[in-house]
């Protein structure tokens, strides 16, 4: 960690934050967050415990019916207050967030400004929460309906997108009129903390926002999810977590929105803009070192330009500079910890033992910290787990298709369901494809999708509702439907 680093560590948030204060845990405990980098300890942060959970639920309780009341125009102003704040601590947030999570900064950078767009779009949300009247069929009375917040809302975050994935809650939640408890990864707590410092700057009373860093997270979660007064538990994370929080929350018949795990097909055809499919493909691959849901986690190219395709992706894999996120230059960081390194390294193993051949990258590199080479592999088996699980690193494997129907059979193959891309240069072939692909969203010729404005979410196994766009606030309110007559 440089000097730098620990400048920007030393004025952090390291508590629990209840109420609008800072508060050590119930038991004292506390726990590392590490450099990815390196593997050293960047600051040690308040381990929440059971009761501090519940005592987050207690302030977000108390805060409720005064924020539900606030003007709309008012929660707007807050939220717009905090996008500027963020915008103007964007290099601070970048390195925190390169810091704790290992990104490369260009990336960092990247995450602030979509981050910092979720408040920006719902503080305009805010202010356009419209309801209907309508006249029965009948034409005995009115139909009224009316948007009312949902209640208490526990918000759960993974560590790869540390404050997009707050934000993209958080701006509709309180836009809405809820209250929150963030429960971010302990891999990545301090950029939550350093957010809901923003948001107390901006405006937002004490209890509205509540962030419980916490390595008991099942337990926490749990007993929150068992709390009478919480309504809703909006989660981004693995599908596997999802299904345990689904079942956890169908106890109380909790209102739940779920955006797990993805496995998205890449699919080139052969008459596709070759250079265009190549920095789709990069991007959509190497955003975050691989680490992202929307990740290409299957390459399937149409045989006549397989060989090329492999080529030149393997030539701008091998050209991509490797090194600590925060160091200027690095376009690609470690991953987030050894357990992401050693599942994406048996990944590459069991492809390669299969058949697969690495023609770049296809192990570690000898340096300490969290790192993978970029690799490409092709003539992997179409059984390989690698592509069937999310692989979660810079690793890109080839399969070649020889018609539609087969690239549309494979690219469905999987339980997951949250995003594909698709390049071709026939756009009724393009339509054609992604009405029959499987996904909540899909990239046609294009390989970056994640858009504030936009409906962001899965079928299948990739989740439940939508965050992003005019759907993510009506993720957040209940709709009251008042007969009536006059
Ligand atoms: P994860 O499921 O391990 O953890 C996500 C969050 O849940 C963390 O805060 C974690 O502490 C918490 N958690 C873990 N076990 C829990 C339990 N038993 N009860 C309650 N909370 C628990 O996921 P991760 O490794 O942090 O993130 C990577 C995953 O997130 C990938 O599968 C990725 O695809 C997914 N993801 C999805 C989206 C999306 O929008 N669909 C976006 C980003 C990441």
């Amino acid at each position: 960690m440089g000097d730098n680093s620990q400048a920007l560590v030393g004025d952090l948030l390291t508590e629990l934050y209840i109420g609008g204060e800072a508060v050590p845990a119930g038991d004292g405990g506390r726990f590392d967050v590490l450099d990815p980098a390196t593997g050293d300890v960047v600051a040690s942060v308040a381990d929440g415990t059971v009761d501090d959970a519940i005592a987050a639920v207690d302030a977000a309780d108390k805060a409720a019916a005064a924020w539900a009341a606030t003007p709309p125009r008012a929660r707007a102003e807050i939220l717009r207050k905090a996008f500027e704040l963020m915008t103007a601590q964007s290099e601070d947030l970048a390195r925190l967030i390169s810091l704790e999570n290992g990104k490369a900064l260009p990336d960092a950078r990247g995450e602030v400004a979509y981050a910092a767009e979720f408040f920006r779009w719902y503080a305009e949300e805010a202010v356009r929460d419209i309801g209907s009247v309508t006249t029965a069929p009948s034409g005995a009375n009115r139909i009224l309906v009316v948007h009312q917040p949902v209640g208490i809302c526990v918000l759960v975050t993974p560590w790869n997108f540390p404050a997009a994935m707050a934000t993209r809650k958080i701006g509709p939640a309180l836009a809405a009129g809820c209250t929150v408890i963030l429960k971010p990864a302990s891999d990545t707590p301090l950029t939550a903390l350093a957010m809901a410092r923003i948001l107390a700057e901006a405006g937002v009373p004490a209890g509205v926002v509540n962030v419980l860093p916490a390595r008991r997270s099942g337990a926490v979660v749990s007993a929150m999810l068992h709390d009478p007064r919480v309504r809703k538990l909006s989660f981004t994370g693995s599908t596997e977590v999802g299904r345990v929080l689904l079942k956890e929350a169908a106890d109380q018949v909790i209102n739940t929105s779920m955006e797990l795990g993805g496995n998205a097909p890449f699919v080139v055809f052969a008459d596709a803009d070759l250079d265009a499919a190549i920095e789709g493909a990069m991007i959509a691959k190497m955003r975050n070192a691989g680490e992202a849901c929307t990740a290409a986690n299957r390459f399937y190219v149409e045989s006549p330009i397989a060989g090329e395709f492999g080529r030149r992706l393997a030539e701008r894999m091998s050209a991509l500079t490797v090194g600590p996120g925060t160091a200027e230059g690095t376009q690609v960081g470690p991953l987030v910890n050894q357990d992401a390194v050693d599942k994406v390294d048996s990944l590459v193993r069991g492809a390669v033992d299969g058949g697969a051949k690495a023609v770049v990258g296809g192990g570690r590199p000898d340096r300490p910290g969290f790192y993978y080479d970029p690799t490409v592999l092709v003539n992997v088996h179409p059984d390989a787990p690698i592509l069937k699980e999310e692989i979660f690193g810079p690793v890109a494997p080839i399969v070649t298709f020889d018609d539609e129907d087969e690239a549309i059979r494979l690219a469905n193959d999987t339980e997951f369901g949250l995003v594909a891309y698709v390049y071709t240069g026939d756009l009724a072939r393009g339509l054609r494809v992604t009405e029959r692909i499987e996904s909540g969203m899909v990239g046609l010729n294009r390989g970056l999708v994640s858009d504030p404005a936009a409906p962001f979410g899965g079928v299948k196994q990739s989740g439940i509702g939508r965050e992003g766009g005019h759907e993510g606030m009506l993720d957040y309110v209940e709709a009251k439907y008042i007969a009536v007559e006059w």
